[in-house]
């Protein structure tokens, strides 16, 4: 089906699945894999995404809010799917009906949760969230909090199907710090043991720790970045290519060109003045702006490219529409100018976007906003 508009995002499914299964050779057949399709599927399209990550045989499907837990549940009605964040306590009774999985780190709210299925006659699953290190959400690995863990156990509106801890470094050249963290979240895990608490699933790896570290003794890995072809850092893709393992590029951000004019010398290109003809310039005009995620810092930097051949973005980004200056180049009105894509065909790649804005390849492609129609091909 042709797109509703002229710029759009191509997702190339197969390349979804070629990276789901390097993981899965990387990890080896015990590991259960937790897809995470958080934020659109990273801007990929959370709905046609978890329908490849469900065929190719993800055991979870990892979102962070209960709205993208529900949109992802309408569509499959089976899939396990674990909220990584928090919801609140009023959200309980949709949690629940929908057969969510719920990240849990106080003994107050699963109180809350546990009342709340019990009054509805279910349980409610969920994942004990441990703090080892991220100093984000979870339990410090205590014995005062094992203690409340063996608590939240015993609730009857409850099953505690699964622990979990979060890296904060394991992109990193040296894994000192992660490894203090799988050492502090393995210890904690023997001694929740030896009190007669274990788990269904106990996991700790994002894409950088599934790529460069072992598995510490866990039966599940949450990979998001790598399941869409890009790297954490450079250390990651280092670690993949000695086991001669590469992902595959799978989002290309297009646009096409909707006029082409010769804008005659001494005129200004968008607004203000960060463009100045200083000769008759033949501009193209793409319908994609900072509207669609396509940053205004990006304007006179970024570049796209047009029958394989390089053209700069000039002029600032506006919110819906941007610049390409053309010079003596083949370009005509329809012509598709590529704005992100696989560096190695020379466009520019999630990486050098996340140059230029000082940012990463998470948010690179994580900002393009729904207002793009996603196209999925093979
Ligand atoms: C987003 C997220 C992941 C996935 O991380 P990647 O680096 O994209 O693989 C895993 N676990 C948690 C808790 C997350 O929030």
């Amino acid at each position: 089906m042709l797109p509703t508009r002229a710029s759009y995002v191509e997702i190339n499914t197969q390349a979804l699945a070629h990276n789901f299964q390097v993981m899965r050779t990387l990890l080896g057949p015990q590991m259960e894999i937790m897809a995470v399709v958080k934020a659109n599927a990273y801007g990929c399209g959370a709905l046609e995404v978890s329908r490849v990550f469900i065929e190719q045989g993800a055991a979870y499907l990892g979102v962070a809010t209960l709205d993208e837990a529900l949109e992802i549940r309408q569509e499959f009605k089976t899939i396990p799917i674990l909220i990584l964040g928090f919801t609140p306590d009023h959200m309980a009774e949709s949690l629940i009906k929908a057969n969510i999985t719920q990240t849990l780190f106080s003994q107050k709210q699963a109180c809350h949760f546990s009342d709340m299925a019990l009054k509805l006659g279910r349980k409610l699953k969920v994942h004990i969230k441990v703090d080892t290190g991220m100093s984000r959400l979870g339990y410090f690995p205590t014995p005062k909090n094992a203690r409340i863990i063996a608590k939240i156990a015993q609730l009857e509106g409850l099953e505690v199907e699964g622990i979990f801890t979060h890296h904060s470094n394991a992109d990193a050249l040296y894994h000192n710090y992660a490894q203090q963290q799988a050492v502090r979240f393995v210890d904690f895990l023997a001694h929740l043991e030896r009190v007669g608490l274990e788990f269904k699933y106990k996991h700790m790896a994002n894409s950088a720790a599934a790529i460069c570290l072992p598995s510490f003794g866990m039966n599940l890995v949450r990979i998001g970045l790598a399941l869409y072809g890009l790297h954490p850092s450079i250390y990651t893709e280092h670690a993949l290519q000695q086991r001669h393992l590469a992902l595959r590029h799978v989002l290309t951000l297009k646009a096409h060109i909707v006029s082409l004019k010769s804008i005659p010398a001494g005129r200004l290109v968008g607004y203000g003045e960060d463009y100045y003809c200083i000769k008759k310039t033949r501009v193209g005009v793409l319908p994609l702006g900072y509207g669609d995620g396509f940053s205004k810092i990006l304007g006179n930097k970024a570049w796209g490219l047009l029958h394989g051949q390089k053209v700069p973005v000039i002029g600032g980004v506006c919110m819906d529409q941007c610049f390409i200056k053309l010079d003596s180049m083949r370009a005509q009105e329809g012509d598709e100018v590529v704005l992100l894509g696989d560096p190695l065909s020379g466009a520019m790649g999630a990486g050098d976007i996340a140059k230029i804005l000082g940012i990463i390849n998470y948010e690179a492609i994580t900002m393009l906003t729904k207002r793009l129609p996603r196209v999925y091909y093979t």
